[in-house]
């Protein structure tokens, strides 16, 4: 594990923070019994199945099955690795980790990000600089009806035409590396004469930024014919585009204070949709809505979500109604209940509409034309197939079959089959008996987050059922060295009494000195890889077991799970003897350990 911050640190920040706090920036907690209950961050669900213990400072979901300590919440939920996650409670509590504690590695990457960060800064002015000079980028500018407010906010730049090393030698005068300049994607290399070039020539930019506002990518839109019409910045340790939004950094306050977002489809869209008072705006980068960017709006939903009212606004056409269908699905399943598609009138597209129709034709909009996934199907669906054939009315409740089955909501998903039957003049009963025909798809990876597939609770295997002695024992043992050492030491192969168990006591083995007994640590030692064990560590930390006299407890136990070991064996032996041939020898050997065996059970 690239974890070189001091144990210390990483244990005085456990120490120092409540998981209690931390969770509760992020979900509404409600204290029932002993524990805290919220809505799963990670999963999509309806009744509080996320709980956090305060006591062991562990967090729970019984339904995805995500849990861990303080460290490994904001790691999952925030999309940071461990040292980071530790650096950012570090940070709350004023605990300093100096910078001589990151590994050399670290340190790099971090410069390597900020040098990157300072260098799109640079590339940003650079460009903005040269918007107002480009006659290209002006006339485009015109055309579109961007104002130059609207183009100041946005950071909106021009790349030269004719000079195609511009940037590269700006960015080489201001002392950034090649090495950097070519990591960025601003600059690439040419294979034929080893020069580095621009990645952005003739083309209006717009500098994408990340929440806080810093710019870690551009966009640019072809404005003198030079396919293809939009070109992006690759992803860069810096940018990744499926974990930022467009947009995000000056719609986050109007998002919050309307609790309702405008997902469009691209940076113009939004630039106009800002323009004419629709602040609420951001665009997804790529075509369709991923699970990261609805994590990212959670931060700027109410509590809970649910109560963020999210629309899309793409584009009717083919491909925009497809991306638009898959973006309803993944935000439903990020606890988005209700998402709704706008559809656009004379197949105007957003930007045109909002020029044509204003805030106020925005408003009617939103009231009369925000469609729910079903409905929105459904017009789709009728669009491309005639409803007044048999035929037709058949592909379009086949079309919508999957759909309806995902559908969580009973009353949404009755009231809309009585309206396909209206529309389409088909009886309740045939849809129906179509939707129960392919079986309901319920399964539980099907109506959970996508980006993670569910783990059902882990449970002891089959065949090797969990005995409570040896269970209590290991639990014992995680925050005991004592115990632990004892039991491996008498028991050995014994002291595990399933296959789990017997992984996490290996594992623990194998950390050797490097663990110290506090379990809330052995969760940082448990990577992605080992999954399993971590639930299984989580499980076990759940469970509630006495605190008074361990030592004592600890010694029965042992006793017992030897005397039960004894019997096992003893069963063994006697099947084995009724199975073996009498007159062998080796029938002698099992009936004198069989006999010894007896003698060392009654002792016991
Ligand atoms: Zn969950």
């Amino acid at each position: 594990m690239a974890n070189r911050i001091p144990q210390e640190i990483i244990e005085e920040v456990l120490q120092q923070s409540n998981i209690v706090d931390v969770v509760g920036e992020y979900v509404a907690l409600r204290k029932r019994g002993r524990n805290y209950f919220g809505l799963c961050p990670f999963h999509n669900e309806d009744t509080p199945s996320f709980s956090v213990n305060e006591d062991k400072q562990i967090y729970k979901c019984f339904g995805c099955g995500q849990g861990g300590n303080v460290i490994g919440f904001l790691q999952e939920l925030e999309h940071i690795p461990f040292a980071d996650a530790v650096r950012r409670l570090a940070d709350r509590h004023g605990i300093k980790i100096p910078e001589k504690d990151l590994s050399p590695e670290e340190q790099r990457r971090m410069q390597e990000r900020q040098s990157l960060l300072a260098m799109h800064q640079l590339a940003a002015k650079f460009y903005a600089e040269r918007l107002e000079q480009s006659r290209l980028a002006q006339a485009y500018l015109k055309k579109r009806g961007i104002s130059p407010e609207a183009a100041d906010r946005f950071g909106l730049g021009a790349a030269p035409e004719e000079d195609w090393q511009a940037l590269h030698n700006a960015l080489s005068a201001a002392g950034y590396s090649e090495q950097l300049q070519l990591l960025s994607g601003l600059v690439s290399r040419s294979a034929k004469n080893g020069r580095c070039y621009d990645k952005f020539h003739g083309r209006l930019i717009f500098p994408i930024r990340d929440a806080r506002g810093a710019v870690i990518a551009f966009g640019g839109r072809s404005i003198n014919e030079e396919q293809p019409k939009y070109l992006n910045s690759q992803t860069s340790p810096i940018y990744n585009k499926s974990q930022h939004l467009y947009g995000l950094d000056l719609a986050g306050d109007a998002i919050r204070s309307r609790g309702q977002v405008v997902i469009m489809e691209g940076y113009m869209d939004v630039l106009s949709a800002h323009q004419y008072g629709v602040e609420n705006a951001v665009a997804s980068l790529g075509t369709a809505f991923t699970g990261e960017q609805a994590r990212l709006l959670h931060r700027y939903a109410p509590n809970p979500p649910d109560q963020l009212e999210v629309l899309l606004a793409f584009d009717g056409d083919g491909a925009g109604a497809k991306a638009a269908l898959a973006s309803l699905e993944r935000l439903a399943n990020y606890e988005f209940t209700q998402p709704r598609a706008l559809v656009f009138p004379e197949q105007l597209d957003p930007d045109d509409f909002l020029r044509r129709y204003g805030q106020a034709g925005w408003q009617r909009l939103l009231e009369k034309y925000a469609y729910p996934t079903l409905d929105y199907l459904l017009l789709k669906a009728m669009e491309r197939h005639d409803s007044s054939t048999a035929a037709g009315k058949g592909a379009i409740v086949t079309e919508l079959l999957p759909a309806m089955r995902r559908c969580r909501n009973a009353t949404e998903l009755d009231s809309f089959i009585l309206q396909l039957s209206r529309t389409l003049h088909v009886s309740e009963a045939a849809i129906r008996a179509d939707l129960s025909r392919g079986g309901r798809s319920s399964s539980p990876t099907e109506r959970s987050s996508p980006s993670r597939p569910v783990r059902l609770p882990t449970a002891c295997r089959p065949g090797r059922p969990c005995r409570p002695a040896n269970r209590q024992l290991l639990i014992f043992g995680l925050s005991d060295k004592n115990i632990f050492e004892t039991a491996t030491a008498q028991l050995g192969e014994n002291f595990p009494s399933t296959e789990e168990e017997a992984q996490l006591i290996a594992f623990i083995q194998e950390l050797g000195a490097e663990y110290d007994f506090d379990p809330r640590t052995l969760f940082n030692h448990l990577d992605s890889e080992k999954e399993g064990l971590r639930q299984f560590l989580l499980k076990l930390l759940e469970t509630d077991c006495p605190t008074d006299d361990r030592e004592q407890l600890a010694r029965d136990y042992i006793c017992s799970i030897q005397r039960q070991a004894k019997k096992e064996r003893l069963l063994q032996l006697q099947k084995q003897i009724a199975e073996a041939d009498q007159s062998k020898e080796d029938t002698l050997a099992l009936m004198k350990e069989k006999y010894e065996l007896t003698r060392e059970l009654k002792g016991l």
